[in-house]
């Protein structure tokens, strides 16, 4: 969803474009930095400057102190300080880096493995994390890093994280950003905030109403023209949204492009899939979410998403004439952009008969 984060327009452009479609000023004041891989920007509804720029500061600090806390890229982070431990040593972690990896244990599970925090050696074998690759990996290097992967290694209690993981490594980059959009939401509510937004690289939170009575008004992009959006959603009550896109990130080998996601289960980057924009009552649920619902694909993501409480998710797959479907709580809520004729499907999330 848009949510900003994935156009190429300034989000801010975006909002107030879709404001003034919908007649209303946007008096809503912004502040645009980059952290954790990408923009992050913080909205803010209401007449003292002063004090939104003081809220805007603490976003930005929050989000800086859990960057610290779960980047890949900074040796003193808890993700590299366990990365780097010998395999099976337990460490005492943030209270961060627990709860993240809390709730990617979760959807892990829940997802029969789509989403899997331990996919850190596929993302190297591929070259996400190593510029030198130009051909697809051959099979040997492939089963090698997919013997070091596999979430049930990560273990988890009060007192510690250990690794149990053969050569295999954390990656969070597919939930941690939902969770540095939840602290920074916590702590400007903690100060008092009523009606602001904040958003990294597309996984937004909102509180308050925003530019519109109802709430904050939402774009889905459109993942085959990052100046266009889908349509639009009207966030409430504190509900967060992520996008899960093809277009975010890719590398090509041998002529072939390849989007981010990797599907830990055959240990290829996903392909079918163009975008998949969830609902949740947590960024950081929703980050996860978006990732797992993109590997798993509309009919299996569509029934994982059923079990989980107060969440929707919509899924345009990679193909033209676009193919949209969503659940029927997103479908519900979602308005398609003037003069955008969407064909939307409506997922069937009733569990299928059981075989024996
Ligand atoms: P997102 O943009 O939130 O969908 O996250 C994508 C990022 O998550 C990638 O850049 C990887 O760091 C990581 N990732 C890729 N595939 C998976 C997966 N199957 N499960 C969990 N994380 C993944
Ligand atoms: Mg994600």
């Amino acid at each position: 969803m848009s949510v900003r984060a994935h156009w190429r327009l300034p989000p801010a452009v975006l909002l107030a474009a879709l404001a003034a479609a919908c007649g209303l000023k946007a008096p809503v004041r912004e502040f645009h930095w980059k952290a954790m891989g990408t923009e992050c920007v913080f909205r803010a509804a209401g007449a003292d400057a002063a004090r939104i720029a003081e809220v805007s500061e603490a976003a930005r600090s929050e989000v800086a102190r859990v960057e610290g806390r779960l980047s890949l890229f900074d040796p003193a982070s808890d993700v590299s300080r366990l990365n780097s431990a010998p395999r099976g040593e337990w460490l005492e972690v943030s209270a961060d880096a627990e709860s993240v990896l809390k709730t990617a244990l979760e959807v892990a599970a829940r997802s029969g493995g789509a989403f899997d925090p331990t996919v850190a050696p596929l993302m190297q074998v591929w070259g996400f994390r190593n510029p030198g690759r130009t051909n697809e990996p051959p099979a040997s290097e492939l089963a090698e890093a997919m013997c070091s992967v596999g979430y049930a290694g990560v273990r988890l209690d009060g007192a510690g994280v250990s690794l149990d993981l053969d050569r295999g490594s954390l990656d969070l980059g597919g939930v941690a950003k939902g969770y540095g959009v939840d602290a920074a939401f916590e702590r400007i509510a903690a100060m008092g905030g009523t009606d602001y937004m904040v958003d990294i690289g597309g996984n937004m939170r909102c509180a308050g109403r925003g530019m519109r009575p109802g709430g904050w008004v939402v774009g889905v992009r459109n993942p085959f023209d990052r100046d266009d959006v889908l349509g639009t959603v009207v966030l409430t009550g504190g509900e967060a949204v992520a996008t899960s896109g093809n277009y975010e990130r890719f590398v090509v080998l041998s002529g072939v492009r390849y989007a981010h996601i990797i599907d830990p289960r055959t240990g290829r980057p996903v392909r079918g899939m163009a975008g998949v924009t969830v609902l949740a009552p947590s960024a950081c649920l929703a980050d996860a979410l978006s990732t797992a619902l993109f590997v798993a694909g509309p009919e299996e993501g569509g029934k994982i998403i059923a079990s989980f409480g107060g969440c929707e998710a919509l899924f345009v797959r990679d193909e033209l004439p676009m193919a949209v479907l969503a659940t029927p709580g997103f479908a519900a809520r979602f308005r398609p952009r003037g003069g955008l004729r969407l064909n939307i499907t409506v997922l069937d999330q009733q569990p299928g008969p059981t075989a024996n």
